[in-house]
């Protein structure tokens, strides 16, 4: 998957996704990319989270809103990915998944299990050049 969470200049949220899908997926498998709230969730208040991984578990959990609904409480996207991540890993440890999001303060977070090291860009807020950055997944 790639995910994106953009932010323009009139703090508009959008999130979206593409993917390949899973390898060996059966024919006909749409998978979680395109279902709001499991492939990615943006509220134009709150901010916006996208997910890669296993799509077979983001449909179970809807990591994409509940991120977003976490951030709403008052969660940092920080610890709103990290939640929600170890909420997924609470049923199934070491799966595959990783979770972006950014609020509309122009704060961002990351959160990943089951992949060792996840890249991803930022662009904004305090980085005006595109900056690759990694952290370890759980
Ligand atoms: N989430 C996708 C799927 O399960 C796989 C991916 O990360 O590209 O279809």
């Amino acid at each position: 998957t790639i995910g994106m969470v953009v932010i323009d200049d009139k703090r508009n949220v959008a999130t979206g996704t593409t993917t390949n899908g899973l390898n060996h997926k059966i024919p006909g498998r749409v998978g979680d990319t395109p279902i709001m709230g499991a492939g990615s969730y943006a509220d134009n208040d709150i901010g916006g989270a996208a997910c890669t991984g296993n799509g077979d578990f983001m449909m179970r959990f809807l990591p994409s809103f509940h991120v977003v609904s976490m951030m709403k409480s008052g969660l940092s996207p920080g610890n709103a990915t990290l939640t929600a991540i170890q909420e997924i890993n609470r049923f199934y440890p070491g799966c595959r998944a990783a979770i972006i999001a950014v609020n509309t303060q122009g704060q961002h977070g990351v959160a990943c299990s089951g992949m060792g090291t996840f890249h991803y860009t930022i662009h904004g807020a305090e980085y005006d050049q595109t900056t690759v950055k990694e952290i370890q997944c759980i």
